[in-house]
């Protein structure tokens, strides 16, 4: 049975999508199935593949719509092991239309429940917000990842984020389990990084620290994560170090 991690941090720009397909694709190279589901409007994990949103004629809308369709929406992608049920700009006008629908906070659980059995991994890339729609993925998820952004603006509003997680475990998914921390886009050469890592570092499990690199942003042109086009970076290496360690936490 599938494990379904949602990578959520209710800021924007961290780096929660690449964390998602660098995981995904890291823990296709240990053989294992995975699921990514793109839970952002902006689409940016369905593009990271390559894939243009638009040509899509079911997505995450559909399934929030009618979980019952999950398995019309996903797709099978050219990376061996890996597939996709992919966001749509139309996600958007999602969130008011389920305001007035008794199940709205379990929609995306009735349909991942359908498909768990077929991965062994499930991600779920959350957009920058605690919206309805999030809310669906902290009721389905088993664990949760959190990438944290190593400059201060972004670190104040990691301790809230955490703390609102709590109150979200206690009122709606008790099983959820925390997997820690990633910090992303951290540079070395800054005193900011440094001092912000050794808070997160107190106050957290942390798990990894992904360095800014044009690594990173330059596989996202090339419509693949950073571990599939260039493997031999040492920015890929960190991916896989952290999907170890989360395989290890889930499976050991
Ligand atoms: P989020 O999903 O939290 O909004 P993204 O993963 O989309 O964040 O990252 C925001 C931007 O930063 C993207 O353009 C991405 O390519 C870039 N980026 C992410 N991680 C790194 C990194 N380690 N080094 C350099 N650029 C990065
Ligand atoms: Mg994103």
């Amino acid at each position: 049975m599938g494990k379904i991690i949602c990578i959520a941090n209710q800021k924007g720009g961290v780096g929660k999508t690449t964390l998602t397909a660098n995981i995904g694709a890291a823990l296709t190279l240990e053989g294992k199935t995975v699921l990514l589901v793109d839970l952002d409007a902006q689409c940016s994990l369905t593009m990271s593949f390559g894939y243009d949103p638009n040509n899509f004629d079911n997505s995450i809308v559909t399934v929030l719509d009618n979980p019952s369709k999950v398995g019309q929406a996903i797709f099978e992608t050219d990376v061996e092991n890996l597939s996709i049920l992919p966001a749509s700009t139309m996600l958007i006008t999602v969130d008011s239309n389920l305001i007035s629908k008794r199940d709205r906070y379990e929609r995306l659980k009735k349909a991942l429940d359908k498909v768990k059995p077929l991965f062994d991994y499930i991600l779920i890339d959350c957009s920058p917000a605690l919206s309805t729609i999030t809310i669906n993925a902290l009721v389905v998820a088993d664990y949760i990842l959190t990438p944290a952004e190593t400059k201060i603006a972004s670190h104040f509003s990691l301790d809230a984020f955490v703390s609102t997680i709590e109150t979200m475990k206690a009122v709606r998914n008790p099983n959820l389990q925390s997997l820690g921390v990633v910090a992303t886009m951290y540079n070395c050469q800054a005193n900011e990084d440094k001092e912000v890592l050794a808070s997160i570092q107190t106050n957290n499990v942390l798990l990894g620290v992904i360095k800014r690199t044009t690594a990173v942003s330059s596989a996202v042109k090339k419509g693949l994560p950073c571990v599939l086009v260039n493997r031999r970076t040492v920015v890929a290496q960190e991916f896989r170090t952290i999907t170890n360690k989360i395989i290890e936490k889930v499976e050991g």
